[in-house]
């Protein structure tokens, strides 16, 4: 590994992939204030990804396949749609039926505590194999939370073979029980396994879009590589949903 590919203080992400706007009530923005401090943040492609429907603050389930209507470039920000999906048992199924994810630019798994409780190490290791399996789920949200441990060396290398992204999310990074222990053990092991990796704020509000630092200070600290963060730039992000989907993101949209 080249010194090149070390996180530096000053290395910056030109993506933030995980935002909720007002259509998740316990977030305070919408969509015209996050691409407004998106552009302010030095961001060329953000993801809207609000909560699956069978969280209690979460939209319907048109609110995800309506999100075509918006203009896919807003304030000079590509916006990409999504959702933050909820794994709702131990078999790996969400709360959003397959056509709605297939329609999207970007799907986010995660475990929130309202839509399933957490399990054993076992129970969670079989959850996220099963989930693995499902080709329309892009990114594997906030899995360094404390309270859903699963057995990071079986799962991680799955991940990369079924392409998956794992998340580093910064907000997470200020969770407790233990978040930031797990985080580090599994950025760990992803630098060990090779696992390209996502790092985002999940922004409740304008004011921490981008906001990254503590989630990019982890992965420096790991001496993780910034080469494997597949949204360092709109470019390789865009790369990597072109190869995964056979859409080019950064070409298909018209500029309002
Ligand atoms: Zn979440
Ligand atoms: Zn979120």
């Amino acid at each position: 590994m080249s010194s090149d590919s070390q996180i530096s203080p000053s290395f910056s992400l030109e993506t933030d992939t995980h935002m909720h706007t007002i259509a998740s009530t316990h977030a305070y923005s919408t969509i015209l204030e996050l691409a407004t401090y998106a552009k302010k943040a030095g961001l060329g492609v953000i993801a809207i990804t609000d909560h699956g429907p069978a969280l209690p603050d979460a939209p319907h389930e048109w609110h995800f396949s309506n999100l075509h209507i918006l203009p896919p470039v807003i304030h000079g920000v590509r916006v990409l749609h999504g959702v933050e999906a909820n794994i709702m048992d131990y078999a790996g199924n969400l709360d959003l039926c397959k056509s709605i994810q297939k329609d999207l630019d970007w799907v986010i798994a995660s475990y929130h505590e309202p839509c399933c409780k957490p399990g054993t190490v076992e129970e969670l290791t079989t959850s996220y194999l099963h989930l693995a399996e499902n080709e329309e789920v892009d990114v594997i949200g906030h899995s360094g939370r404390g309270r859903y441990v699963y057995d990071y060396d079986r799962v991680l290398p799955v991940f990369k073979k079924k392409n998956k992204l794992v998340e580093i999310n910064s907000n997470t990074l200020s969770k407790g029980k233990g978040s930031k222990e797990h985080c580090h053990k599994i950025v760990g092991l992803c630098k060990k396994y090779a696992v390209p990796v996502v790092v985002n704020s999940d922004a409740h509000s304008c004011f921490d879009v981008g906001n990254t630092k503590a989630a990019l200070h982890l992965l420096a600290e790991e001496g993780y590589p910034q080469e494997w963060i597949v949204n360092r730039t709109a470019q390789s992000l865009a790369d990597w949903i072109l190869k995964k989907k056979g859409r080019n993101i950064l070409e298909e949209p018209v500029s309002r």
